[in-house]
């Protein structure tokens, strides 16, 4: 079976993938044909699944068959669930990761308070019409300063307690065992190689 993946961020793209085969579904995760000449669709919700759902359902319907979509961020709980849906764009449209986490570290400086989390919503759709959505999230803390030289995005900067270390300073495989993206992933594959076995049963 083929799914298509909405997304431009090859860091994503290697992590789903890494994820699907690590988990042992013999489910391929391919890029969106020609996503590049489709005019992109506007992220305008207000929350994670909001905007899932929109891309999910805007992309799907230039898929050939089922399609997922996802957005996911960081939320600080010091900065009101900061930079969250804004999390790509915190400092700036086109801002580049470094910039976003110096403006996070900015802002968190003498911040005792630290707890953060990722999240991921995933959202899958097929022709244009919603199929279902899946979330996961994984909870850690911000550091005062980067570390590691793994990951993407605010990767240096997630402290995870039951690693000990950020999730910039482990190998992609083992932040996939645990984050946001991981779970939310694993729930759309148990999904996808459900489905046959539930249309046979209607
Ligand atoms: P999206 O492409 O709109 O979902 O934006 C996701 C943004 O959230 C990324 O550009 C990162 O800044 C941040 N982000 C999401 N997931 C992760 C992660 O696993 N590690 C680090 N940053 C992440």
């Amino acid at each position: 079976m083929i799914v298509y993946c909405a997304t431009t961020n090859p860091g994503k793209l290697r992590e789903f993938r890494l994820a699907a085969e690590r988990l042992g579904y013999k489910i391929a995760i391919a890029p969106l044909p020609e996503m590049a000449s489709i005019p992109p669709v506007e992220e305008t919700g207000e929350t994670f699944k909001e905007n899932a759902i929109q891309k999910a359902i805007y992309y799907s319907a230039h898929a050939p068959g089922p399609l997922f979509a996802d957005d996911s961020g960081l939320e600080v709980d010091a900065l009101k669930g900061e930079p969250g849906v804004r999390s790509a764009r915190f400092a700036g449209e086109g801002a580049t990761d470094e910039a976003n986490n110096r403006l996070v570290l900015e802002k968190m400086r003498g911040v005792a308070q630290r707890t953060a989390r990722f999240v991921c919503v995933i959202a899958l759709a097929e022709k244009g019409r919603l199929l279902a959505t899946f979330h996961g999230v994984v909870e850690g803390e911000i550091l005062e300063e980067p570390r590691g030289p793994n990951g993407f995005g605010y990767d240096p900067l997630f402290y995870y307690q039951p690693f000990g270390c950020s999730f910039g300073e482990v190998s992609g495989e083992r932040k996939l065992l645990v984050s946001h993206r991981g779970q939310a992933l694993g729930r759309l594959l148990k999904f996808l190689s459900d489905r046959p076995a539930r249309n046979r049963k209607a």
